[in-house]
């Protein structure tokens, strides 16, 4: 069966919501989500989303803030659009029902988060900010005008004559169906679930990522996998994460002496970049052949805390864990990808009529490393631009990127044989800390994994998007932000460039 729309909307986070939402005033839109509608990044993001809303701040120091931490690849144009647009996106989101925390003032409360020189973080319900967004437009979504498929998979892009013409999607049964559009937006989040431990949901496989490379799309900054600091590690893979917002209201992080160790590895402490706090806590983890460090915020009074981090409060006492009473363990954990599917500003790829935002694309706002906070901001600003492009026309020839492309050694056949073999093979040889021979190890496992899949096409996706990152990984031969060689500690200048990649097919 065919059906037909003017927007194919892959992925139902803020960049998806966002856009259908926008799309639905245009044409007639099909919204997918391969799990329910609020299994997403966005439904579990905790801090808050930034923009310079306060009088004080204003969008160019939001920018500099943002290079700064980018560690010299952000893209400039990016991060000023992102940073200028930021407060008109806040608006929209408070327009569709978004209720953030205020002040005494009645204003929006604004809290300051590592690598922020100004308070400028917007929260909800405290630190459950990004539920309070899925909620709101979900809610909206579900008012009308939007095709909304649950349990849904786009397991294959339709190309025809170099344009993007829909999708195949598995329906709940795994029944395959044909969906065309005009326009297609990949909205498909992150990559965390691709690693052991990660605090994204299970449908974070990297499935757009995998669906574009494979398609023949041009992806970019693949290897900048950024891992979250501070997360409550379980047994079973799914890492609890502790917002970085406890650091922003003093939460210390030592270890197993109970010894401060941040301030070693950078000026600003606990609230330097994510990339520098990880290392250190990793750092540190290696030095006392221990499994965590501990994160201390129990010197505030009980009841801010409370009030303060509801979510987190809940969430750690869940696990056994109560904060308001002395240290909590902590570890990090696969959390945000700043590479993905390269966009032009306007989210076009470089496939006529397919677009991507959010987690999945990669703009260039974000550079080797992401600012806390600046991702929510990055999903609601380009879906926004993303549909408005779409809108103007999909004709045109496609954008191509700035830099070189490189062909990716990835035949985009072989799949792994269980997502537990995919896991222990990028936490293994891709994960925190990489060398050459963790990472030609796992390249070498990859390569011996089978041609043909086991019928998950998640998996066949996976794959695909896995091989990617190991192989950018591998060529990246320096530490830049969130890529860690431990053969290459340092920075090297003549690598302040960024690896664009592309399967070529002979
Ligand atoms: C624990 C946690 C806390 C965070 N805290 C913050 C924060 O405070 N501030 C901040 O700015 N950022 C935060 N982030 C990051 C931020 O939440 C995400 O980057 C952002 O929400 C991504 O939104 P998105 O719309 O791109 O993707 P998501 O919200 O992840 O949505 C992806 C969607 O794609 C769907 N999908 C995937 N593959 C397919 C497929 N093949 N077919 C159909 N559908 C598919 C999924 O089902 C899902 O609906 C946090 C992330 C996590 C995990």
């Amino acid at each position: 069966m065919t059906e037909r729309f003017d927007f194919l909307i892959i992925g139902s986070g803020l960049a998806g919501l966002n856009a259908a939402l926008l799309a639905r005033e245009y044409g007639s839109v099909c919204l997918l989500s391969k799990g329910a509608i609020s299994e997403t990044n966005t439904n579990r993001a905790q801090g808050g989303i930034a923009a310079a809303m306060a009088a004080s701040d204003d969008p160019q120091r939001h920018a500099e803030d943002t290079i700064r931490a980018g560690d010299g690849l952000c893209d400039e144009r990016a991060v000023q659009a992102l940073t200028d647009e930021g407060p008109q996106a806040v608006r929209r989101l408070m327009q569709l029902g978004v209720e953030f925390d205020r002040g005494a003032d009645g204003a929006p409360a604004l809290a300051r988060e590592g690598a922020h020189s100004e308070p400028r973080v917007l929260h909800a319900g405290g630190d459950r900010t990004g539920l309070h967004i899925q909620r709101a437009l979900e809610r909206c979504v579900r008012s009308g005008q939007i095709d909304l498929r649950e349990r849904h998979t786009a397991v294959e892009l339709i190309v025809e004559a170099g344009r993007c013409a829909g999708a195949v999607v598995a329906d709940a049964d795994g029944e395959p169906h044909t969906i065309t559009a005009t326009a297609t937006l990949l909205a498909t989040g992150g990559v965390g679930a691709l690693y052991a431990q990660t605090t994204n949901p299970p449908t974070a496989t990297a499935d757009g990522l995998g669906l574009a490379l494979r398609a023949g799309a041009v992806a970019r900054d693949l290897e900048f996998v950024q891992f979250h600091p501070t997360a409550l590690v379980g047994g079973d893979g799914s890492a609890f994460l502790v917002s970085e917002a406890l650091r922003g209201e003093g939460a210390l992080l030592l270890d197993r002496s109970g010894r401060r160790f941040a301030a070693e590895a950078h000026p600003d402490a606990e609230l330097a970049p994510r990339s520098v706090v990880a290392r250190a806590i990793s750092e540190a983890m290696q030095r006392d052949d221990a499994e965590h460090v501990w994160l201390d915020i129990s010197h505030r009074p009980a009841e801010f805390l409370r009030e303060r981090f509801p979510g987190v409060y809940a969430g750690c006492l869940e696990r056994g864990h109560d904060l308001t009473a002395g240290p909590i363990p902590v570890a990090p954990a696969a959390h945000y990808h700043m590479g993905g599917i390269w966009t032009d500003l306007d989210g076009r790829t470089s496939i006529a009529g397919l677009f991507a935002a959010g987690e999945a694309a990669t703009i260039g706002a974000h550079g080797a490393n992401r600012v806390a906070s600046n991702s929510l901001l990055e999903a609601a600003v380009f879906s926004t631009r993303a549909v408005r492009a779409a809108i103007a026309g999909v004709d045109g020839e496609p954008p191509t990127p700035p830099e070189p492309v490189s062909p990716l050694p990835v035949a985009g056949g072989n799949a792994a044989p269980s997502w537990a073999e995919l896991r222990s093979a990028m936490s293994a040889g891709a994960g925190i800390a990489r060398s050459a021979d963790g990472l030609s190890e796992a390249l070498e496992r990859m390569r011996a994994w089978p041609a043909s899949h086991s019928g998950d096409a998640s998996l066949a996706s996976a794959s695909t998007a896995a091989q990617a990152i190991a192989h950018a990984a591998s060529i990246r031969t320096e530490t830049r932000g969130a890529h860690l060689r431990v053969d290459h500690p340092g920075t090297d200048p003549a690598w302040r460039r960024r690896l664009a990649w592309q399967i070529v097919r002979e």
